[in-house]
C-alpha cells in the first residue's frame, strides 16, 4: 500500500494539531481498502480554547456521520479527555449511556456525537491514533487459524485484541489486556475481525505505521495467492444478464418483503462475475461479512439468485426470521429482513437499496467483501465471525434507537419511472420533478441531449426514436438492466403537426402524426408491459391533450392520433388491470412553457384572437395559465398512492374548458 505522506502538504499545516489531523485522515479516507464509506476513525489530544481562552484538555475524535476522504475540522469532536479516561474506569456502562455521557462532555454544543470507540481512543496514550477497517488485516483474521496468521506476522509490534463488539465492552477489554503491556514497544493493535489502531506523538509516524502494517497483511496474502496479476482479457471479462425478467422478479420480491420499493442494481464488474462463476461462490458467500461493521449495510449474507427456483426471495426471509428468532432476547424489534444484495450464480451480484446511492455503497462493499474471501480461501477457507457476533451489531441499541426516530422518506423513492420525450417542456418537468421526489428515471428522447441532461446518479438519459421497434425494446431493457425494474411509464413523447383544415392535409403530416402521437406511445406500452407487471404499484400514464374532449378545426392530424391515443389508455385500462396495472390520462391545454410555443408562435396566435399574450395564456375559466410543472404534479399524483384506488381516469388539466365541463 502506497504511503501517500507529502511533507510541503502535512507542513502547510503549522503545528496546529487540528489541520495535521485532517490532513492524514483524509489520506486513510482516500484508500479504499482502508476504509469505506464513513468506516474507521481518528483522533488526535490537544489543548481547545474556549470564549474565555481557557484551555481544555480534549480528544479531537472524529463525529459519526463523517467521511475520513471529505473530513474537516469541524468533524471533529472536542471531548473533555478527563471525562473519557473516568468512563472508561467504570465496570460498565450500556452503550446508549455511553453516548449520553460523551455528548455532555463536549466542549462544543454543535459538534457532531463523538465515535463509539472515542473512550478506546482516550486510553491510548499517544496523541494520534489511527483506526481502520483495512481490507488484508480483517482477510487474514477471518481464516480458519486468524489469530495465529496475525501473532506470527506481527510479532511484538502489536498488541492482540480478540473480537469484542465496538463501544465501551470493546473500550474495557482493551483496558484489561493492555494493562502490563509496554505502549512505547507497540506500533499499533490488532482488534480480531474488525480492525487495526496505529498511535504515535506525531501524525506522520501513526500515519506511516498503519500503512507499514497493512502493506505487510497485502504482501502476505500475496504470497500465499501466487502472483496471478488481472489481464486485460479477465477486465473485460463482465457479467451480462441472462434473464431481466428474472431480475425484475427478484426486485419485486425484495422490495415486498422491505415493505418499500428498491432498486436493483446488477453489479457485473470482471471481479463480481469472475466470482460468481467459481462453483463454489453461493457456499462462501453466505457464511458472513468482512467485517461487521458492514452488517447495517448488507445484512449478515447474501440472497442466492437462482432461475430455477420460485421462492428465493420467500427461504431467504425465512432464513432471517430464524436467525432472528435464534438471537432476540425477544425484546428486539425485527428489521425489516430484506437481502442487500445478491450473488447471480454464473452472473455477478445485484444491490438492493432504495436508493441508488445507497447501492452504491453496498456495491463497493461488496466488491471488496469478495476481493477478501477469495484471498481468504487461499488460506484455507472464508471463516467470518459467527452469527451472533454480526447479530448483535445489527440489533445493537444504537441501531435501534434509530428505528424509534421518524424518518420522511420521498414520495417515491425507489420507484422506477421511464418518462418519453423527456428533453424538453413536460417531459423534462415530470422527470425532474419525480427524480426530486425520489424516484429513479430513464429519460427517453430522440434528441440526444437527453443524454447531457440526465447524468446524475438517479437517472440515465436514453437517445430513442419511437418509431423504431428495436430502439423502443432497447431502452426499455437497459432501464432494467440499470435499476431492476420499471414501475411507472409516462408516454409524453409527441408533436404538433401544422395546423390544416382537411382538404388541404398532407399525408407527411397525417402519417407523422399518427406514428408519433400514436403509434410511438403502443411501442412503448407494448415493451413496457412485461415488466410493469413485476413493478410496485406499476402504472401507465398519458399525457393527452385538450383535443380529445374539444377538438378545434385545423388539427385533425393532431385530434385523431390523440384520440386514438386516448382509446388505447381505455383498451389498456381494461386488459391491464388483472395485472395490477393503471393507467390514468391527464389531458393538458395550453401549455406554453414547452418547446413548440415559441414567443412568435404565442404573439401571433394571441393577435389572431385579438388578444394580449397574457390574455391569451389566462384564456380559461380559472384565467390562470397551466405549466409544465403543473402537469407534473398531476402526473405525480396519478403515479403515486392518491391514486392507487384508480385506472381510466381522464383528467383535465386546463384551468377549466367551457367546452368540456
Ligand atoms: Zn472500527
Amino acid at each position: 500500500m502506497k504511503n501517500r505522506w507529502n511533507d510541503d502538504h502535512a507542513t502547510a499545516c503549522g503545528d496546529d494539531p487540528l489541520a495535521l489531523r485532517v490532513y492524514s485522515s483524509r489520506l486513510i479516507g482516500q484508500e479504499s481498502s482502508l476504509v469505506l464509506h464513513g468506516g474507521g476513525n481518528t483522533s488526535v489530544k490537544a489543548t481547545y480554547r474556549d470564549i474565555f481562552s481557557d484551555g481544555h484538555e480534549v480528544l479531537f475524535i472524529k463525529g459519526s456521520g463523517w467521511d475520513l476522504a471529505t473530513i474537516e475540522t469541524a468533524g471533529f469532536a472536542p471531548v473533555s479527555l478527563e471525562a473519557l479516561k473516568r468512563l472508561a474506569a467504570l465496570d460498565s456502562l450500556r452503550d446508549s449511556e455511553m453516548v449520553r455521557a460523551q455528548r455532555l462532555a463536549l466542549l462544543d454544543p454543535q459538534a457532531p456525537n463523538p465515535s463509539v470507540e472515542a473512550i478506546l481512543h482516550a486510553l491510548i496514550p499517544f496523541q494520534f491514533v489511527d483506526h481502520s477497517h483495512a481490507d488484508a488485516v480483517v482477510t487474514l483474521c477471518n481464516t480458519p487459524d486468524g489469530e495465529n496468521e496475525i501473532r506470527s506476522l506481527y510479532g511484538e509490534r502489536i498488541l492482540f485484541i480478540p473480537y469484542v463488539m465496538p463501544g465501551f465492552d470493546l473500550a474495557n477489554s482493551v483496558v484489561s489486556l493492555s494493562r502490563d503491556c509496554d505502549w512505547e514497544k507497540l506500533d499499533g493493535m490488532v482488534l480480531m475481525g474488525h480492525g487495526l489502531f496505529t498511535f504515535a506523538n506525531d501524525a506522520k509516524s501513526s500515519y506511516s505505521q498503519m500503512i507499514d502494517l497493512v502493506s505487510q497483511a497485502e504482501e502476505r496474502i500475496e504470497a500465499q495467492r501466487g502472483t496471478k496479476t488481472a489481464t486485460a482479457a479477465d477486465e473485460e471479462n463482465r457479467g451480462e444478464i441472462p434473464n431481466l425478467l428474472t431480475l425484475a422478479k427478484i426486485r419485486r420480491d425484495v422490495s415486498k418483503i422491505a415493505g418499500a420499493p428498491f432498486i436493483a442494481k446488477p453489479l457485473l464488474s470482471s471481479s463480481c462475475h469472475r466470482f460468481a462463476s467459481q462453483p463454489n461462490a453461493a457456499a462462501t458467500a453466505t457464511r458472513g461479512p468482512l467485517t461487521p461493521d458492514h452488517v447495517t449495510r448488507t445484512k449478515r449474507i447474501p440472497l442466492i439468485i437462482d432461475d430455477k427456483a420460485e421462492n428465493t426471495v420467500e427461504d431467504y426471509l425465512t432464513d432471517y426470521q430464524n436467525y432472528f428468532q435464534t438471537y432476540t432476547d425477544g425484546l428486539l424489534v425485527q428489521l425489516d429482513p430484506a437481502p442487500r444484495w445478491a450473488i447471480w450464480p454464473e452472473v455477478g451480484a445485484v444491490a438492493f437499496a432504495p436508493s441508488l446511492k445507497e447501492a452504491e455503497v453496498i456495491a463497493d462493499i461488496v466488491e471488496h467483501t469478495l476481493e477478501a474471501i477469495t484471498a481468504a480461501e487461499t488460506f484455507g477457507g472464508w471463516a467470518p465471525l459467527p452469527p451472533k457476533e454480526i447479530f448483535d451489531v445489527e440489533y445493537w441499541e444504537l441501531q435501534q434507537a434509530k428505528l424509534q426516530k421518524s424518518k420522511t422518506t420521498p414520495p417515491h423513492q425507489g420507484k422506477v419511472v421511464v418518462v418519453s420525450g423527456a428533453a424538453s417542456g413536460i417531459g423534462l418537468a415530470c422527470a425532474q420533478l419525480l427524480l426530486s421526489e425520489g424516484a429513479v428515471v430513464a429519460a427517453l428522447d430522440i434528441n440526444p441531449e437527453v443524454e447531457n441532461l440526465f447524468t446524475g446518479v438517479n437517472s440515465i438519459g436514453l437517445t430513442c426514436d419511437l418509431t423504431k421497434p428495436d430502439q423502443v425494446n432497447r431502452a426499455v431493457a437497459a432501464t432494467v438492466g440499470h435499476f431492476g425494474g420499471i414501475d411507472t411509464v409516462i408516454s409524453n413523447a409527441g408533436l404538433f403537426t401544422p395546423s390544416s383544415f382537411i382538404e388541404e392535409l398532407e399525408d407527411d403530416h397525417w402519417n407523422n402524426s399518427l406514428e408519433i402521437n400514436l403509434t410511438s406511445a403502443m411501442r412503448l406500452i407494448r415493451a413496457s408491459i412485461p415488466f410493469l407487471q413485476l413493478g410496485i404499484d406499476p402504472s401507465i400514464i398519458i399525457i393527452g391533450s385538450k383535443n380529445v374532449p374539444a377538438p378545434g378545426p385545423g388539427a385533425a392530424a393532431y385530434s385523431v392520433a390523440k384520440a386514438g391515443l386516448n382509446q388505447l389508455a381505455r383498451v389498456a385500462t381494461l386488459e391491464l388491470a388483472s395485472k395490477g396495472i393503471r393507467v390514468n390520462t391527464v389531458h393538458p391545454n395550453a401549455v406554453f412553457d414547452t418547446a413548440i410555443w415559441t414567443d412568435d408562435v404565442l404573439q401571433s396566435r394571441a393577435q389572431h384572437y385579438g388578444l394580449t399574450v397574457e390574455e391569451y395564456k389566462t384564456s380559461n375559466l380559472l384565467k390562470r395559465e397551466v405549466t409544465s410543472m403543473d402537469v407534473a404534479q398531476m402526473v405525480s399524483a396519478m403515479a403515486g398512492p392518491i391514486f392507487s384506488r384508480t385506472t381510466g381516469a381522464q383528467v383535465p388539466l386546463d384551468g377549466g374548458t367551457e367546452r368540456i365541463v
